[in-house]
């Protein structure tokens, strides 16, 4: 089955919506990170330890939003080419439930099945 215009529609504002956040939340964890970054000059080796850690965990953030950020605009530009929703394997129509779930999803259920495989 096919996407209606208006599921078409949600499913573009959701992405731009989506992208707009994860920009702002990559602004702040590059702050974040650069906070930590000034902190390891302070002293003794426990704040050290604790500021390696504080940053290893701003960098696991930073790098799942990046992650999340090339998503979205790749979907942004199937949308912009015409093929969104359109499975990058067979073809055929991705499920509206799948890309209802997340839409920046690629595959149809049975691609998205064999490539766990
Ligand atoms: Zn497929």
């Amino acid at each position: 089955m096919a996407l209606r215009d208006i599921d078409r529609r949600q499913l573009r504002d959701r992405l731009d919506a989506e992208l707009a956040k994860a920009i702002e939340a990559i602004q702040h964890a590059q702050q974040s990170a650069a906070t930590v970054e000034l902190d390891q000059s302070s002293v003794g080796r426990i704040s050290r330890i604790d500021a390696l850690q504080q940053q290893a965990l701003a960098q696991g953030l930073l790098e799942r939003l990046l992650t999340r950020q090339r998503k979205l605009n790749a979907a942004l530009d199937r949308f912009d080419s015409g093929i969104y929703g359109l499975c990058c394997a067979c073809e055929a129509n991705i499920e509206p439930e799948r890309l209802n779930a997340d839409p920046t999803v690629v595959f149809c259920q049975g691609c998205a099945v064999d490539r766990q495989q």
